[in-house]
């Protein structure tokens, strides 16, 4: 399984310190959820682990390996962006098997085989010929994550997926999510503002503020006994 180990991980924009030092390490298939406020670097972190973003200091180590200077399709892992960032003029079948034809250089019918098994997973078969303006934001999304799901990563990646959906949603989404992520035995980073989404779905949370590690822990003990007044007042401790 996929461990991954981030150690001394750095990243500047001009005078804008957007990851500050961040070591941090998950056991292959655990569940992290990056809990930070908008601005605190959650972003960066996940595109400098999918290697979309170059750090300026640190090493990431995904199963041992050293992943600083592999391009992105040289590493198992695949992200799930904010927006969905779905190709607008292609289908959702055209979008999900892209990266797995250019990327992974698979041949036609293997992507198509492994498109047709996630959206199966996803109940999205019915919408595999749909552009992207044909479907409501839950179905994109479900389309973002199928798009992930068959790059068959260790390492799966997301960016407030939740995000932008409306209440009643984010709560059946939140549960589809996790259903299908533990189905995959993936390591997953799953980076949040939304302190519920974060308890919800965490096996542990990295709270993080202006690019640093503020704490880590299970969602009980960052309940129970948060180390700032920061920490609690983000996770809604009670006082
Ligand atoms: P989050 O995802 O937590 O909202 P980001 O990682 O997007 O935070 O951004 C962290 C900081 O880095 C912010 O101050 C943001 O403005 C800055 N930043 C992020 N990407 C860039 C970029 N490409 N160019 C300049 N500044 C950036
Ligand atoms: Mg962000």
């Amino acid at each position: 399984m996929s461990g991954i180990f981030l150690t001394g991980v750095s990243k500047r924009f001009g005078d804008v310190v957007a990851v500050d030092a961040l070591d941090l390490s998950l056991r292959g298939g655990e569940s992290l959820v990056v809990l930070g406020p908008s601005g605190s670097g959650k972003s960066t972190l996940l595109r400098i682990i999918a290697g979309l973003e170059t750090p300026d200091a640190g090493e990431i180590r995904i199963g041992g390996v050293l992943q600083n200077g592999l391009p992105p399709h040289r590493r198992d892992v695949a992200i799930v962006f904010q927006h969905f960032a779905l190709y607008p003029h292609l289908s959702a079948l055209d979008n999900i098997t892209l990266g797995l034809r250019h990327g992974l250089r698979l041949g036609r019918q293997e992507a198509a085989r492994r498109a047709a098994e996630v959206a199966e997973r996803l109940a999205i078969t019915e919408l595999l010929h749909r552009l992207p303006r044909q479907m409501s934001g839950g179905q994109r999304q479900r389309v973002a994550l199928a798009r992930a799901l068959a790059r068959q990563a260790g390492v799966v990646l997301l960016d407030e997926p939740l995000s932008g959906l409306d209440a009643q949603l984010r709560l059946t989404l939140r549960a589809e999510i996790a259903g299908v992520l533990r189905g995959t035995g993936a390591t997953t980073v799953h980076v949040t503002h939304d302190q519920n989404d974060a308890m919800a779905m965490a096996d542990r949370i990295a709270v993080i503020r202006e690019g640093r590690l503020e704490q880590l822990g299970s969602p009980d003990d960052l309940y129970r006994q948060p180390d700032s007044l920061f920490v609690a007042g983000f996770i809604g401790s009670p006082p």
